[in-house]
């Protein structure tokens, strides 16, 4: 466990969302390295929450990559010790979630994915929430925001949700992603988000999101009872 001063100025992002959608593909794109394995059928490899560094212009950055959490179908021990990993390594509570979907599959394990992320991180996180869309290439040319708001109306809600304030502001918080894309059309969508992210910082004075279980995060192997127990009863709220 890193010494939590010394996480000052970095910009701590979590990759949230339904496997198969892109999120380790993202955060490689965003970081513009290999950092994380990132194929079809990777539901075998990826089992572990896990964590690179990279940076943005002067802008430090840890992006932590999550495996399948958001099924809502597991419950076991299992769960409760990667949800833990994944809090110690965005300790003290990351500023930007990144929900991760892939266009044109708003379906309902995507739904099911929104669901235990709220439970997992608590419904405040959808003010530090941004919705990134992989596959953007599928698009050819159609706007982001019309297919959004126009086509999928359940999407749109969703989106708006990610609103801090509240006040139905239209806009919501989205981009849109080709993984596939390499040099300056990478550099060209990273830009997008971090723009979005700056807009988000600015909105929060710089702060990150926390919640109860952040506090319970120590690091100490005795406190992973504690946490399990506290994570249980958050989860059923
Ligand atoms: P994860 O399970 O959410 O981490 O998803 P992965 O990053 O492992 O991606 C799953 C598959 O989708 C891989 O084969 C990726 O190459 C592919 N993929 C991810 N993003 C995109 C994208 O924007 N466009 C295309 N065409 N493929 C993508
Ligand atoms: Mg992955």
């Amino acid at each position: 466990m890193k010494n939590q001063s010394s996480r000052g100025s970095e910009l701590r992002i979590i990759l949230v969302g339904k496997t198969g959608t892109g999120k380790s593909a993202t955060g490689n794109s965003i970081l513009g390295k290999p950092a994380f394995v990132s194929q079809l059928y990777a539901q075998t490899f990826t089992k572990t929450c896990s964590e690179s560094r990279g940076s943005w212009g002067e802008r430090e950055m840890v992006i932590i990559d999550t495996p399948d959490m958001f099924s809502g179908k597991d419950h076991s021990d299992l769960l409760y010790t990667e949800v833990h990993r994944c809090y110690l390594l965005s300790a003290p509570g990351p500023h930007v979630l990144l929900l991760v979907m892939q266009l044109g599959r708003f379906t309902t394990q995507d739904q099911q994915a929104t669901q235990s992320f709220k439970e997992i991180f608590g419904e405040d996180a959808m003010r530090h929430t941004i919705v990134l869309f992989t596959h953007k290439e599928d698009l050819s040319g159609e706007s982001l925001m019309d297919y959004i708001y126009v086509k999928n109306k359940a999407l749109g809600k969703l989106v708006v949700a990610c609103v801090c304030g509240g006040g139905g502001v239209v806009g919501g918080r989205a981009c849109g992603f080709n993984n596939r894309a390499k040099g300056s059309d990478r550099d060209d969508q990273v830009k997008e988000l971090m723009d979005l992210i700056d807009g988000l910082m600015m909105e929060k004075k710089g702060d990150h999101y926390t919640n109860e279980l952040y506090s319970l995060v120590t690091g100490s192997e005795e406190r992973l009872k504690d946490f399990k127990g506290s994570l249980k009863k958050y989860m059923e709220i």
